[in-house]
């Protein structure tokens, strides 16, 4: 299949980003969707996906190669309609979804109280972070009170509606996204779309859900929301200090 980027004309939603699909899923419902999983950002958010029949073959044979690819009748169509095909498809264990969003909630909430309470941190007045050095820095009246080491989980843009984990997104350095790929393997493995697909339509409360099963899996100890021009970028706290 073609891994180059481009953009194609949806008749539904107009000029997109092309991407490739088996023809069985662009009409099908609970057919599986099944892609390969890569860590390249430019390849990731959208990557090349197949039904179940079509992932037989692909098993097989040990891949896709110019001899086989034929079985998938490979189609394109815009992520927007990639998105829905995704949905319809996927073999999705929403119970264990919502007892995970439950869990982490909680979790989060008690982490999120115990700051507060510790660093006094709503009086605190500034919040600024930095990919480079990993840290989001905390001041009351231009003195550095506290400093937080981070990740990031993810982002929510309100122009496109959608949010996007970091692990997918180029402008996020590896340093402060990589542990987040964790979340993308539990996807994966426990059938949990949310986690297993890199950009889908959602809202900031999807945000907040993200990014407290972000800091209940990797044992963050706060998480904080920073407004951006569209949007906001959620992030994980690994730990917390004082201030030198
Ligand atoms: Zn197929
Ligand atoms: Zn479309």
């Amino acid at each position: 299949m073609d891994d180059e980027p481009c953009t194609m004309r949806c008749a539904e939603h107009g000029e997109r980003q092309a991407t490739f699909v088996c023809r069985h899923i662009v009409e099908g419902a609970g057919r599986g969707f099944n892609f390969a999983v890569s860590d390249d950002d430019d390849q990731v958010a959208w990557p090349d996906a197949w039904c179940d029949e079509c992932n037989e073959v692909y098993e097989a044979e040990d891949g896709w190669s110019e001899e086989n690819e034929a079985v998938l009748a490979v189609t394109a169509i815009c992520d927007f309609c990639y998105m829905r095909a995704r949905e319809r498809n996927f073999h999705h264990d929403r119970e264990a979804y919502l007892e995970l969003v439950e869990h982490s909630v909680e979790y989060l909430k008690k982490r999120q109280a115990a700051l507060r309470e510790t660093y006094s941190m709503g009086d605190l007045d500034h919040f600024s972070w930095d990919q480079t050095s990993g840290q989001l820095v905390l001041s009351l009246a231009g003195e550095r009170a506290v400093v937080a080491e981070i990740v990031f989980v993810g982002s929510i843009s309100s122009r496109s509606g959608t949010w996007l984990w970091s692990w997918a997104n180029p402008s996020y350095l590896e340093a402060v996204k990589a542990p987040m790929r964790e979340l993308r393997e539990r996807g994966l493995e426990l059938d949990l779309l949310p986690l297993a697909g890199a950009c889908w339509q959602g809202d900031e409360t999807d945000g907040w859900e993200m990014t407290s099963i972000a800091a209940f899996v990797l044992g963050a100890v706060g998480a904080y929301r920073s407004p951006g021009d569209d949007g906001f970028s959620f992030m994980i706290m690994t730990s917390v200090g004082w201030a030198q």
